[in-house]
């Protein structure tokens, strides 16, 4: 085997231009495609570049089936506080039928179920409406820079080659902070000794008897913690184990992956990700075994879907002007420069257990603004780049503040704040970070968005 320091040097080429753009945004899950959308509905050419052949991000491509942070206890009363972009989404989800009405999760706050199929058609669909144009099966690979500060292109390989893809303004959403790590961007990953959030492999199930099962969710947790008294062990406890739209298929959300010293998966390495696969597709199966044979209701269910890739909830945060804490979401905080709010408590995929720390509830208005400065990352020596914007899962929060506001409601604000930023920072011809906050505001809230700020 070639030792791993090896290196050959490849010879220099001249690459193809794909395109030119306003705005190019990598990556199409809740902030990417919710980004596009927002450029585009201002009227700039827009183009996303996907690695799979379909959006959704870790909502199709991870099997999430599940909108978490849509919703909001504003002072004992449960209501969705996302809305923009995600409100034309969520219609045309419903329309094909794949929208589960909201579900209260732990008697605190609402969650949303959906078909994964119904994802990805009215995702297309949004995009395509509102003009984007759609590059799939485009891996980013690489940038070149005008200067230190100044994206001029995203290098993409495809299976015609590679090719270079030109843009004003580039927008990060591919949740592993790729596109701005490319660029020299600072980034953290994990808490303080680097432990990140751990991934998990879903799974759903289908010829799922629903009335036996009852409500399974609450009862399946008590049978493992009485399987583990007989010696049984998982790989955490918390399991999330719910009902799609049609009630014989369910979704199940119980694996931990982990490398054999206990860390998280790191899926941005090659090794480690590659065999998260494998150990998440054997826990879905033992877990399976499990359920069928230990479960009431699950005796005829089988494995309808093991999806496409481990779900990754962590990997690179990319530092920006501000970074979200789990003081700002725990104690709602406000933001001058908010883009809207997050109303997700702290979920975090710890080993072996998920912890929650929630806001006060039914005490406060139950959700924190999200600052625009999230969205403008800085190098190592805190100078923010010209034309890089970042939004979602990859954004600037520390380790605790993303155990909340990466889920898909947040994301869905910052990917729409970040292509409505876009938008105004090529209009007033400005850097992205200097863009007049005001007008961010203005124009989010004529879209429909809704930025807390009455509460
Ligand atoms: C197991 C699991 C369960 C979860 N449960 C819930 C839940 O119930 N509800 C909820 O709301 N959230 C849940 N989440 C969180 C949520 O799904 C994600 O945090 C959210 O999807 C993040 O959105 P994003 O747009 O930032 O990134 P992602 O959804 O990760 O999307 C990033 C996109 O970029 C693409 N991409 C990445 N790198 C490249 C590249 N180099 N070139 C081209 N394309 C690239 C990816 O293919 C992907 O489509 C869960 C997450 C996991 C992993």
């Amino acid at each position: 085997m070639t030792s791993p320091t090896a290196s050959l040097r490849e010879p220099a080429r001249d690459t193809a231009v794909f395109g030119e753009y306003d705005v190019v945004v990598l990556g199409g899950g809740p902030a990417g495609l919710a980004a596009a959308a927002a450029a585009a509905a201002l009227g700039r050419s827009v183009l996303l570049v996907e690695r799979y052949g379909f959006l959704g991000g870790m909502g199709t491509a991870a099997g999430v089936t599940n909108f978490c942070g849509l919703h909001a206890n504003v002072f004992g009363d449960i209501r969705q506080v996302v809305h923009g972009v995600a409100d034309d989404l969520l219609a045309r989800i419903n329309r094909l039928g794949g929208l589960n009405p909201p579900h209260r999760v732990f008697g605190k706050i609402d969650a949303q179920a959906y078909d994964t199929a119904a994802f990805k058609c009215a995702a297309d669909d949004l995009l395509l409406s509102r003009g984007v144009d759609l590059l799939f099966h485009a891996l980013a690979a690489g940038v070149v820079m005008d200067d230190e500060w100044r994206i001029k292109a995203l290098l993409v390989e495809t299976k015609s080659g590679r090719r270079a893809v030109l843009a004003q303004v580039f927008i990060d959403c591919s949740g592993d902070g790729d596109l701005a790590a490319f660029a020299g961007a600072a980034f953290e990953k994990g808490d303080a000794h680097g432990g990140m959030l751990y991934p998990s492999m879903m799974f759903r199930l289908n010829g799922v008897d629903p009335d036996k099962a009852g409500e399974a969710w609450r009862t399946i947790p008590a049978l493992m913690d009485e399987a583990a008294k007989r010696g049984v062990s998982f790989p955490r406890k918390g399991a999330i184990v719910r009902p799609q739209k049609h009630t014989n298929e369910w979704r199940v959300n119980v694996t931990q992956v982990r490398n054999a010293d206990g860390r998280a998966i790191d899926a941005t390495d090659m090794h480690e990700f590659s065999r998260g696969e494998i150990e998440g597709r054997k826990q879905a199966l033992d877990f399976f075994a499990f359920l069928k044979h230990e479960a009431s209701g699950f005796a005829d269910a089988y494995i309808v879907d093991i999806p496409p890739q481990l779900g990754v909830r962590e990997t690179r945060r990319i530092t920006g002007r501000y970074q979200l804490t789990a003081d700002d979401v725990v104690t709602c905080a406000s933001f001058e420069d908010t883009i809207g709010v997050n109303g997700w408590p702290i979920e975090a995929h710890v080993a072996g257990d998920v912890a929650w720390r929630w806001q006060d509830i039914p005490g406060s208005r139950g959700f924190n603004h999200l600052p625009y400065r999230m969205l403008t990352p800085q190098a190592s020596n805190q100078k923010v780049f010209d034309n890089l914007l970042v939004a979602g899962r990859c954004a600037s929060m520390t380790h605790e503040g993303q155990s909340a506001a990466r889920v898909s409601g947040g994301c869905f604000v910052m990917g729409e704040a970040a292509g409505t930023a876009a938008h105004l920072s090529l209009a007033g011809n400005t850097g992205c970070a200097d863009i007049a906050v005001d007008k961010l505001q203005e124009t989010l809230e004529r879209s429909g968005a809704y930025l807390g700020r009455d509460a």
